[in-house]
């Protein structure tokens, strides 16, 4: 059964080029008018699973449903469905408002709804007073947002971007992830987003499926992923995090107490399922562990690595036993301009926010 507000249900779908698997049973539901996002290291698996979606491949098990009906025999040019590529491949002899016309045409848009819509996606793009330009003439940036428009243009129920803006540079990228998330709010479109920018999935994404080696290892909200991550490939891959080697000590139905590799005992919230000495992993973000006098913290150590990063400053501190922990000290609130490499650091932990991992 499908949910009714469903896009895209993706069901246990396998994908082999040979005797290679690219995809092992992928189940995966999208909501519609949602900016779903697929990310993973390369070759995890991403681009594949959107070429299903788009239908320029076909499955090798399972089924792939849209609004309800399965699409396996559904030709790409028949599918709802539109996709902006990286290299946007705008056509060089057309200006801009032709380019954006161009599928339109393909589909035998009357003149007049050709004319108004490409007015409209124009518009939405900001590039009106563009309209008479040639592709050439335009900035990256301004081209990748024709591509968009030529994508929107014949109101295409899902959108795929695959890395639409790996090809930009980093402040174009910046500034383009906010005008995309807001013409995916203005459209009400559902967008399937792909990406290996763990920033950039963060950023504009309802939801993200973190993917690696062809399996989806988490879908969550942005907050819920960074905040809560399944396993340890989520948490290293997700933003920076210390991931401990530890030992569960006791557990009750809310808490677990956790003894690191250097006898410090850590006291955080029972989010798995394990039992007294068991080896677990904890996952604990560089910016929830603080700076304190060495008599008032839960572990010492000395700084052996500072990096400046602008408003933040990363500290490596090793506390013992060979164990280095990242810590990470906003520069408006810490004095990180005395702590330098060689001090010694008390260190606290905010456990609240550790994350036991069993895998
Ligand atoms: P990237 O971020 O580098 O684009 P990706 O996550 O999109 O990576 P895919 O392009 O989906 O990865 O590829 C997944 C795996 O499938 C890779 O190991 C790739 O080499 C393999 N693969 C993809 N297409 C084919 C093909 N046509 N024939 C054989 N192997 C393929």
């Amino acid at each position: 059964m499908q949910a009714e507000n469903t896009a895209i249900s993706i069901e246990k779908v396998v994908k082999n080029f040979g005797a290679f698997t690219a995809l092992k049973q992928v189940s995966l539901q999208i909501q519609n008018g949602e900016f779903f996002t697929l990310l993973g290291p390369s070759g995890c698996g991403k681009t594949t699973l959107l070429r299903l979606i788009a239908g320029f491949e076909s499955t090798s098990q399972g089924k792939i449903f849209l609004f309800g009906d399965e699409i396996e025999n559904l030709p790409a040019n028949k599918r709802p469905i539109n996709t902006v590529f990286q290299h946007y491949a705008l056509f060089p002899h057309m200006d801009i408002r032709d380019n954006i016309k161009f599928g339109m045409r393909m589909l035998k848009f009357s003149k007049q709804d050709m004319d108004h819509r490409a007015d409209e996606m124009l518009e939405l793009v900001q590039l009106s007073h563009f309209s008479q330009r040639k592709p050439h003439e335009l900035s990256g940036g301004q081209q990748q947002r024709v591509a968009l428009a030529r994508a929107l243009a014949p109101r295409p129920k899902v959108l795929l971007l695959d890395e639409p803006l790996s090809a930009l540079d980093l402040k174009l990228r910046q500034s383009m992830r906010a005008e995309l998330k807001q013409i995916q709010q203005e459209t009400g479109i559902t967008f399937v987003f792909v990406t290996h920018d763990q920033e950039e999935a963060l950023a504009m994404s309802d939801r993200i499926a973190v993917m690696s080696a062809g399996e989806v290892q988490q879908v969550g909200t942005p907050k819920a992923i960074y905040d809560q991550p399944a396993n340890s490939f989520v948490a290293d891959f997700i933003g920076e995090t210390n991931l401990l080697d530890a030992t569960v000590e006791q557990v009750n139905q809310e808490a677990m107490t956790c003894c690191l590799d250097n006898q410090v005992r850590i006291q955080c919230p029972n989010s798995v399922a394990s039992d007294q000495s068991q080896q677990i992993k904890l996952s604990i973000r560089p910016e929830r562990l603080s700076f304190s006098a060495p008599d008032k913290a839960l572990m010492t150590g000395h700084i052996c690595q500072k990096t400046y990063m602008g408003t933040d400053t990363q500290f490596v501190v090793d506390v013992g036993q060979g164990l280095l922990v990242k810590v990470r000290a906003q520069n408006n609130l810490v004095s990180t301009d005395e702590l330098h490499q060689g001090h010694q650091v008390g260190i606290n932990i905010d456990a609240a926010f550790a994350r036991v991992l069993v895998n």
